[in-house]
């Protein structure tokens, strides 16, 4: 067996990243070099939007809903607990099962953690966070758990000052009007009614005050 030698290498520079999305693009058999420009979070979210329902129109608000939460620690491990956790449904690999599991347990720890010292446990990246783990539950984990999660969330939002206090956050307010009509497997969207994929609460989640029913 040859040494381990540096045979990747890297002085095609620009040229890398092309081939990478031609690739993508094309499905060829190109041998799959890690690129250092794409992780491997990267491309499992990658694979989320790419593979994301065909009848959901707001492609601009999936993908800044995703930027948000990327930047934010709790967001981001929550969103790519959900990502690995579909593609460990989608595809049945043991890894994204673990992956998914460890990055629910970081991403929940940083959030409680958050919640009890944060000046602004109300912030919009806390209640972001409180939203994919709803998502998350709901899709993947305990569903009787979800109404821990919904009050939660209720509380934070009424701290806020409700639903219209999150003009300055339209991604934001947007996932959080959606999450009463989500669809499982969308994150934290609604779709269009010509969607295949079951309503996530059907006609039990209320998340403003009000309107609740006995
Ligand atoms: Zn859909």
């Amino acid at each position: 067996m040859p040494s381990r030698s540096s045979s990747n290498q890297t002085d095609q520079g620009s040229d890398i990243s092309a081939t990478q999305s031609t690739s993508l693009a094309a499905g060829d058999d190109t041998p799959l070099t890690p690129s250092p420009l794409i992780s491997v979070d990267d491309s499992v979210l990658q694979f989320y939007i790419t593979t994301f329902c065909p009848h959901y129109r707001n492609r601009n608000v999936l993908e800044s809903a995703i930027a948000f939460m990327r930047e934010h620690e709790a967001p981001r491990h929550l969103l790519l607990a959900y990502v690995y956790g579909l593609r460990s449904r989608l595809q049945s690999n043991p890894e994204d099962q673990v992956e998914a599991q460890s990055h629910l347990g970081r991403g929940t720890n940083i959030l409680w953690n958050r919640l009890q010292t944060d000046d602004l446990a109300s912030s919009d990246a806390n209640i972001q966070a409180v939203l994919l783990l709803i998502a998350y539950t709901a899709d993947f984990g305990q569903p009787s758990e979800v109404r821990v999660h919904t009050d939660a969330l209720r509380t934070m939002i009424d701290q806020r000052g409700g639903l219209d206090a999150f003009g300055h956050n339209p991604v934001l307010q947007q996932q959080l009007w959606a999450i009463e009509h989500s669809r499982e497997i969308h994150l934290t969207f609604d779709c269009e009614q010509s969607c295949q994929n079951a309503l996530r609460f059907p006609g039990d989640l209320r998340l403003c005050t009000g309107t609740e029913t006995a």
